[in-house]
């Protein structure tokens, strides 16, 4: 099937793991649940609005099921990665902020579901897949960012077994309207060697001593910067062991970084589809600008970057659903799925001309959306870090 297929099962990938009848099933409601979006398109400005309808929307269509475990009212036994990639796909080619809205729920629930305490997990999980919770993930300090384990936020230790949390995160997605937040902070108790040691807490959005200082970036995403003044979780909030904590960050990027790149992908579908009907349909020098081979040799070059990502993407995908999957090959789907998209949409935007750039054209959007993407969930550059890891030190 052809290389601008609606449906990522047509595209003759062979490396979409999973019953065809059920991807096609899921693709369809995608289709036409981004159908009805984009016919009565949702005012994104205020994005904290955006988001909550989006969230509404999403947990309505049944699509939120695809970011906890069916115990807790999934879709399947464990989170699969390849639905991870279709929805996102298929979302971010309508719009960032929906793409946003969906994952969030489940890279701000994903560590609660690997090692929360069962009455927190049947509490909270259900209502992420309802949407009656906002999820936040908070990671990145102002002075840890690719270096994470540099954080100096603290968990002290209260009477009672809780954790008192001092400290400040930024960049948390979500942070303007979450009610539901998984923090990593640095654990009172050193390792051996007194090495430092952190884990992860529950924070309820509304706790005594946290607030929020709203950032703007260049597309809408509601993201803000977390201050956390004494403030204290009682014990059944601690999510896994003390220490635990890297481990579930990780846990939790490895899971969802290769949707990441499928989020890309749909950026660059959008762009790609938008670059070929306006090079057929625009006449210049007395033909359509599609015939001009340099023009097409160019989207020639993209659309190959493109599919050699989907490739990727799907891999690690797949490789992550049967429980096989590297960091390295996952770090490859994200860093060319995102680089790759990026050349995707700035070749639409140059195929455009002027109105490529015209602000509310669907190429000056997708510009916009797709930057953040090689910088969140591991830089392009740590990806490449990781990738080198296992060429030179396996
Ligand atoms: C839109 C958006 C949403 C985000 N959402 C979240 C969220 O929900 N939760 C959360 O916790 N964080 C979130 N982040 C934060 C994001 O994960 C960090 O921005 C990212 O990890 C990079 O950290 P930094 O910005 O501090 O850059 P730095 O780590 O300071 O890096 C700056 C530059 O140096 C490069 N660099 C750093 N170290 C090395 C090295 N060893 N070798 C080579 N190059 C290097 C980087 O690649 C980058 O190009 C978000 C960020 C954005 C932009």
């Amino acid at each position: 099937m052809g290389l601008l297929s609606s449906h990522v099962v047509d595209r003759d990938f062979g490396v979409v793991a999973g019953d065809p009848t059920e991807l096609r099933a899921l693709e369809d409601q995608l289709q036409a649940f981004c159908a009805a979006l984009e016919a009565d398109p949702i005012d994104e400005r205020d994005d904290v609005a955006a988001t909550r309808t989006y969230v509404t929307r999403l947990a309505d269509a049944g699509l939120l099921r695809h970011v906890v475990a069916a115990r807790h009212g999934g879709a399947s036994p464990q989170l699969r990665a390849t639905d991870l990639c279709l929805v996102r796909q298929w979302l971010a080619r309508t719009s960032g902020a929906l793409d946003s809205a969906f994952v969030m729920q489940g890279l701000g629930s994903y560590a609660i579901g690997l090692a929360g305490e069962a009455p927190l997990q049947d509490r909270l999980l259900p209502r992420v897949a309802a949407g009656q919770e906002i999820c936040a993930f908070a990671l990145t300090e102002p002075e840890a960012g690719s270096d994470v384990a540099a954080m100096t936020t603290t968990a002290t230790p209260v009477p009672g077994g809780g954790v008192r949390l001092d400290g400040t995160k930024c960049f948390i997605s979500n942070a303007p309207c979450a009610s539901s937040y998984v923090v990593f902070a640095r654990e009172a108790v050193l390792g051996d060697g007194g090495k430092p040691r952190h884990g992860a807490f529950w924070v309820p959005g509304d706790a005594k001593g946290l607030s929020v200082t709203p950032i703007r970036v260049i597309a809408p995403h509601p993201i803000g910067t977390v201050d956390m003044c004494g403030v204290e979780v009682p014990a059944h909030a601690r999510i896994g062991p003390p220490g635990d904590g890297l481990r579930l960050a990780f846990a939790t990027l490895e899971t969802f970084r290769v949707s990441v790149g499928a989020a890309a992908l749909g950026f660059a579908d959008r762009a790609l589809a938008t670059a070929v009907s306006h090079l057929q349909a625009r006449v210049q020098f007395g033909r359509p600008l599609a015939t001009q081979q340099g023009l097409r040799f160019a989207l020639a070059d993209v659309a190959t970057e493109h599919v050699a990502a989907q490739l990727l993407v799907y891999r690690a995908a797949a490789a992550r659903d049967r429980g096989n999957a590297s960091a390295d090959m996952v770090a490859m789907a994200k860093l060319a799925a995102t680089e790759a998209a990026q050349r995707v949409i700035d070749r639409a935007v140059q195929s455009l001309g002027g109105l490529g750039v015209t602000v509310g054209s669907v190429t000056e959007r997708l510009y916009r959306e797709i930057r953040a993407l090689r910088i969140y969930e591991g830089t392009s550059e740590i990806q490449k870090l990781v990738i080198a890891r296992a060429l030179f030190d396996a």
